[in-house]
């Protein structure tokens, strides 16, 4: 195949590049991988993240994420932001081979060794010189680069090709993905949205749209939803508090150590702030109340989180101004040692100390929450406090199911009866909402061309899919390669 520059510009013209495949977040939110092709023999990687839940099964082995598309022609990995969903198939394409560059925020170039090392320990192995040399690896084909700042990538042939990171607000670090490439004389634009943040993230500043966008390859998460406003959301954190303590006991939240621990940790703080010197009961005022994180990603994240106060909103630093520590203040325990989180499980369990445990994994899939909810799940003394969404089959839809009833859930092969109280607050989440995604495409000057929608279900694709089309767009549901 001739592959100058009029070869390419042809192709480009009769509509067969550029091209995409995606190889993940098509038939849900997890696995987000985007090749976009500009040439047969020139590609870029957007993402490479590992499928979770149920929509691992068909994707992996057990062990083993299957790197099966042509990652031979990869120019550069572009990645939007640390979460696993996003970043984990990473050692896996490493793995396979690939020694190119991969780009990403300055932010997430600090974090994506923490995350993917504790990734690897958990699923992997626990073989530190193994470990090592994965880490040293990954940082050398890392490339950390500015928001805002056009970054020149190999040519196309003799086409040229930038990218630009712009701020998304979903966690820290995370970036929406411009590409453009010259297209005779003018520049042509394709837009990753990522994964958007909310407009009221707590710390995070929200997203603004890009100037450009001829095609825009657009999340659609909440499609279909709008969150609680935060103010709401905050009341009934605060009452739902109150309502926990007034015997004592623990409340338990399970959530991820990426990102919903800090939301919840800021707005902690906040309602402690407000309220100090108050009484939740008789013996216990606000300021006493301990609040303990208890993960040692967590506990790495929130000193990321305060080492990278540049990329705070206005309100958070405003706060820190003030001599307030959003993620750091003094009734805050933060437990990362392994003896310490035992220790602090039997502690609990006996004397039902009031206190809130923040702990992973978010769905009770894993991770320290698991040791809690064995201990205490059958008291109902406590509670348990679900701030996210809990996948079909997991243990927390499976503790939110049986707590009516005082049902059994399984725990590492254990019944345990669900007699602690179970409660949800919905609103928390790091993600863009209905009117945030439209919000984002309205932002843009002049109509994308074509939306290819990505990573949501179906109904919230379809519901986003409808309203983009009455508004005027050319939407479209990606499908998979
Ligand atoms: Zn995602």
């Amino acid at each position: 195949m001739d592959l100058t520059s009029t070869s390419l510009q042809q192709e480009v013209e009769s509509k067969q590049y550029p091209k995409f495949n995606h190889h993940g977040a098509v038939n849900g939110v997890t696995g987000s991988c985007h090749q976009y092709w500009l040439s047969p023999a020139y590609s870029l990687l957007i993402d490479c993240g590992l499928f979770q839940g149920d929509e691992f099964a068909g994707h992996s082995t057990a062990s083993s994420p299957k790197i099966c598309f042509a990652w031979q022609q990869i120019t550069a990995v572009l990645l939007t932001h640390v979460n696993i969903d996003h970043a984990g198939r990473l050692p896996y394409l490493i793995a396979a081979g690939y020694q190119g560059p991969i780009y990403c925020s300055e932010a997430s170039a600090l974090l994506l060794p923490l995350v993917l090392a504790d990734a690897l320990k958990v699923g992997v192995t626990r073989n530190e010189k193994l470990l090592s040399a994965f880490i040293k690896r990954l940082k050398r084909q890392l490339i950390a680069v500015s928001y805002n700042q056009w970054i020149t990538l190999p040519n196309c042939h003799f086409t040229s090709v930038q990218f630009r990171l712009q701020v998304a607000g979903h966690i820290l670090g995370s970036a929406f993905v411009e590409i453009r490439h010259k297209c005779q004389d003018d520049w042509f634009y394709v837009v990753f949205s990522g994964d958007l943040g909310a407009s009221h993230t707590p710390l995070l500043p929200a997203p603004k749209s890009p100037e450009r966008a001829d095609i825009l390859i657009l999340e659609s998460t909440y499609g279909d939803s709008n969150h609680q406003g935060r103010k709401q959301r905050a009341r009934a954190l605060q009452q739902l508090i109150l309502h926990s303590l007034r015997d004592n006991g623990t409340i338990l939240i399970p959530a991820f150590s990426i990102g919903r621990t800090q939301e919840l940790l800021y707005e902690l703080e906040d309602i402690i702030f407000r309220l100090r010197g108050e009484h939740i009961h008789q013996h216990l005022r606000w300021d006493e109340l301990d609040i303990i994180v208890d993960s040692p990603l967590a506990a790495s994240f929130n000193h990321a989180y305060l080492q990278l106060k540049q990329y705070w909103d206005a309100e958070a630093l405003e706060r820190h101004q003030e001599g307030r520590h959003p993620l750091d203040f003094s009734q805050l325990t933060t437990i990362a040692d392994h003896q310490q989180h035992l220790a602090v499980v039997n502690y609990l369990a006996r004397s039902e100390k009031p206190a809130i445990v923040i702990a992973a994994s978010g769905m009770c899939a894993g991770g320290r929450i698991v040791n809690y909810l064995k201990a205490m799940l059958e008291n109902p003394v406590h509670q348990i406090l679900f701030v996210g969404y809990q996948a079909r089959g997991t243990p927390g839809a499976e503790i939110i199911a049986r707590a009516p009833n005082h049902g059994f859930v399984e725990l590492d092969g254990r019944h345990y009866q669900v007699n602690a109280e179970v409660l949800k607050i919905s609103g928390y989440s790091a993600h863009a909402d209905q009117q945030d995604l439209l919000n984002f495409v309205d932002g843009i000057p002049k109509k994308p061309e074509e939306i290819r929608i990505v990573h949501g279900e179906t109904s919230a694709k379809t519901a986003l899919q409808r309203i983009l089309t009455a508004k005027g767009h050319h939407p479209v549901i990606a499908g998979a390669d």
